[in-house]
């Protein structure tokens, strides 16, 4: 028996699941697909290494789907200030503080495992909703308006709109033919979740050096998780070194004001790419988060766009169906591409000149990054607007990140 639904989304990690509490208590009938459910968490244990710098928009996101309370309940760590230096003789430097907007906090720290958990719980209670997990894909045909998606243990799922939540490798995005623009970044990136000598921080910072950015995101307590970008071989030979050479390391390399680190519980790498799909839509098929874009992670954004576009897509879906609208096909899903499309790629681009103008001990660009610090420093509006950027409020949002709720016809 082939079970039918109106929306079918492969992929239950932060944005697709996002995307199908955005599209619960709606008329529409929606499966999200995903191959595990994060572990449980328990208050005691100790913290995960995946965490993400969740904007504002993100938090207005989740608050307005009703999932905030299910990560506050949990932990997360807010951020109040925000810095990024220059590792040179200059030190230039320009520091961010949510007090110059009138803010309580820059965004907030949190395991990604627990973002998971508060969607997932979230998603029980619609009855629109069917959760389908643990799932094994084992075919994926794209056929717009009746997509296939055949699981291992022989259950077929039919979707009039298929989504590819399904991140930077999916395989929906592949079996619809939809092609992307890549390439690699000479860097990888070493988190670390550590124990500091220091006490509650409020800080997030980064310092530039010739080789890649380090990194320091605050946790609870004297807890932080640790970012060292480097080229390829430095990360592949410090993941090699045990505990104690490792630590050792951290200490020679990132700055003085790390203070003491007294013990690292986790490390892992990740290769970068950076990776636009060519297009998000086409007819019966929609992309979003990685499946769609995938960005340097030095400013903390991919998770925060992919929420974005699961907000606007869910708000295109539920307009179109309101109107009597296909809400397949590729002229209305055209309006989330262009919602979102050209927003993803100024985020890419900004992230992209980071890297290039960052990572170069080239003369005249170091002369241009220290003018551009200290310009960033001095200038209130370009400050305040770049402060905007990084919280995710600048530009047009959608109606959950303005914390309005997406209205159902029934
Ligand atoms: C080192 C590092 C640090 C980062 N820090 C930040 C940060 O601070 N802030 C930020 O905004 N972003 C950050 N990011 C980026 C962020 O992690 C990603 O953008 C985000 O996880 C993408 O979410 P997603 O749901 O689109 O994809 P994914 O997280 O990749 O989730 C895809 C989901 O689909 C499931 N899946 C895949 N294939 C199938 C299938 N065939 N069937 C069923 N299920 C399937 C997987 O199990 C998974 O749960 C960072 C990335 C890295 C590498």
């Amino acid at each position: 028996m082939k079970q039918r639904y109106d929306i079918l989304i492969v992929g239950g990690g932060m944005v697709g699941a996002t995307l199908a509490c955005a599209l619960g208590n709606s008329p529409l009938s929606v499966a999200l697909i995903e191959h595990d459910f994060a572990a449980p968490f328990e208050p005691e244990q100790p913290y995960d290494l995946r965490v993400s710098a969740l904007s504002a928009a993100s938090r207005s996101i989740l608050q307005t789907l009703g999932v905030w309370e299910g990560i506050s309940s949990r932990r997360l760590c807010p951020y109040r200030r925000m810095k990024v230096w220059e590792a040179d003789e200059t030190r230039a430097a320009t520091e961010f503080n949510a007090d110059e907007i009138g803010c309580s906090e820059l965004g907030h720290i949190v395991e990604n495992r627990i973002v998971q958990l508060a969607l997932l719980e979230r998603l029980r209670s619609f009855a629109n909703v069917d959760l389908i997990c643990p799932a094994r894909t084992e075919q994926i045909e794209y056929a717009p308006g009746s997509s296939l998606v055949r699981l291992t243990d022989g259950r077929e799922v039919l979707g009039r709109l298929l989504v590819a939540a399904d991140g930077g490798q999916s395989r929906v995005r592949q079996a619809a033919g939809l092609g992307v623009t890549q390439w690699d970044y000479d860097q990888h990136a070493l988190v670390a979740s550590v124990q500091t000598g220091y006490g509650q921080q409020d800080i997030t910072w980064q310092q530039f050096t010739p080789t890649g950015p380090l990194a320091f995101l605050p946790l609870g307590g004297n807890h932080a998780s640790l970012v060292w970008y480097d080229r390829p071989d430095t990360i592949k030979a410090l993941m090699a070194l045990d505990d104690e050479a490792f630590l050792q390391q951290v200490q020679q390399t990132f700055p003085d004001c790390l203070g003491q680190i007294d013990a690292v519980f986790a490390r892992g790498s990740f290769p970068l790419r950076r990776q636009h799909a060519q297009q998000y839509v086409a007819e019966g098929v929609a992309l979003v988060g990685d499946a769609a874009h995938m960005i340097h992670p030095l400013a903390g954004q991919g998770v925060n766009i992919g929420l974005l576009d699961a907000a606007a897509l869910a708000e295109v879906i539920t307009q179109a169906h309101d109107a009597g609208e296909p809400f397949e096909a590729v002229e209305v899903l055209a309006r989330y591409e262009r919602a979102r499309r050209q927003h993803n790629l100024m985020m890419m681009q900004i992230m992209d000149s980071f890297y290039r103008v960052f990572s170069n001990s080239n003369l005249p660009l170091k002369l241009l990054r220290n003018v551009g610090l200290g310009l960033a420093e001095r200038l209130g509006p370009a400050k305040r607007k770049a402060i905007r950027l990084a919280m995710g409020l600048d530009g047009d949002l959608p109606a959950l990140a303005r914390g309005e709720p997406i209205i159902h016809d029934r």
